[in-house]
């Protein structure tokens, strides 16, 4: 029937191919072609991520459709269409925008990202809108590009989790091929089950900019007590990935991968950077509180802790004396005390 789960993936199927074939061939997508060129993403890429573009009309891919048995209802219940607010009919969510199809990790796509091309877009239009949730699509536990990254992952046991879109596009045209994308939302909890298949073992890869700064302060709570190696890197000089890879190269890319910190070492860098705690002042209390605190909370529930675990809070505390020059058998005796708060 038009509502089956089937005739929805054969519509976003058709809909990717529909938008490919225009960044391809269209006239109307030569300003698409020039910006997708001038961003570095080269032709195997466009291919191999079906790169799309939707033209700055109100019926584009409404109007493709008539020549399919796709109704304007399927095109609404995969989030291409909404229905006009006055009158009839309906109109096309996606315009003036380069498509990049969102994949279940079979491959098959089940919903859309889409960027605004600069020349079309006015001050109203957001940079990039993604497809609503759907009954294919729900953006809180999908991963961009895990169709391909999955091999990769596999073999190194490592996933990178960057923010963007042509984030990955990037890595994996520059050879980082376990690189996969949040859907405009946090790595959080509920991304686990579907990565916990391929590894335990995270590099979180944020933009140098403030939004990725923030998602670094509030990843780790949402980690506390699962059995994932996370480790958290922010990128320098308000680069995000694309950028970097672009001007630095893969092998300094994968040099800062390979020694990102653990994330509970990257809170306490970023919560004790600058303070002294020796001066007692409050700021510094409240950090060294901070990282207690997490601290406290690995044990309390994950259960009995490994070894791993033990050094690595044996390590935190350490270098939470040093650099906070406190001595460290109280900040022991106060991380037990959190932890029989907790318990
Ligand atoms: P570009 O390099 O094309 O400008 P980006 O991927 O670097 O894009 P960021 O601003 O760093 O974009 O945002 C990271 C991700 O957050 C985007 O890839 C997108 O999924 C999501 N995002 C960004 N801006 C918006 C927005 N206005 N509405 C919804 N999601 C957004
Ligand atoms: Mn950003
Ligand atoms: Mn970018
Ligand atoms: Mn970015």
């Amino acid at each position: 029937g038009p509502g089956d789960k089937r005739t929805l993936l054969a519509a976003c199927a058709w809909a990717a191919e529909r938008f490919h074939r225009c960044l391809l061939h269209d006239g109307q997508a030569e300003g698409a072609r020039q910006y997708v060129a001038d961003r570095r993403i080269d032709e195997a890429s466009v291919k191999k991520f079906q790169i799309g573009f939707s033209p700055p009309s109100w019926e584009w891919i409404l109007t493709q459709a008539k020549h399919t048995s796709f109704s304007p209802a399927v095109l609404e219940r995969i989030g291409l269409a909404a229905p006009r607010q006055q009158g009839d009919g309906f109109y096309d969510r996606f315009r003036g925008r380069v498509m990049f199809p969102i994949r279940d990790v079979q491959g098959r796509p089940i919903a859309f990202g889409g960027r605004v091309l600069p020349e079309l877009a006015d001050d109203k239009s957001a940079k990039y809108i993604n497809s609503p949730e759907t009954p294919l699509f729900s953006k809180s536990n999908q991963l961009y590009a895990l169709d391909w990254a999955r091999p990769t992952v596999s073999q190194l046991n490592q996933l990178v989790v960057m923010e963007g879109y042509t984030d990955v596009i990037a890595a994996h045209q520059h050879g980082v091929e376990n690189a996969v994308a949040v859907l405009g939302t946090a790595l959080t909890e509920k991304h686990l089950p579907l990565i916990r298949r391929f590894t335990d073992h995270i590099v979180l890869v944020l933009d140098g900019d403030d939004a990725g700064r923030k998602r670094a302060s509030e990843v780790l709570e949402l980690f506390v007590g699962n059995p994932v190696d996370l480790r958290i890197l922010t990128l320098p000089d308000g680069l995000d990935p694309c950028d970097f890879i672009q001007t630095h190269g893969r092998d300094k890319f994968r040099s800062l991968i390979d020694s990102a910190p653990d994330a509970l070492e990257h809170k306490l860098s970023s919560v004790t950077k600058g303070l002294v705690s020796a001066d007692q002042t409050h700021e510094a209390s409240l950090a060294v509180e901070q990282v207690l605190a997490t601290l406290a909370k690995t044990r309390s529930a994950g259960g009995l802790p490994d070894s791993s675990q033990m050094l690595r809070e044996q390590h935190v505390v350490g270098r939470l004396a040093r650099e906070m020059r406190l001595p460290p058998e109280s900040l022991r005796s106060r991380l037990m005390e959190l932890r029989r708060g907790a318990a």
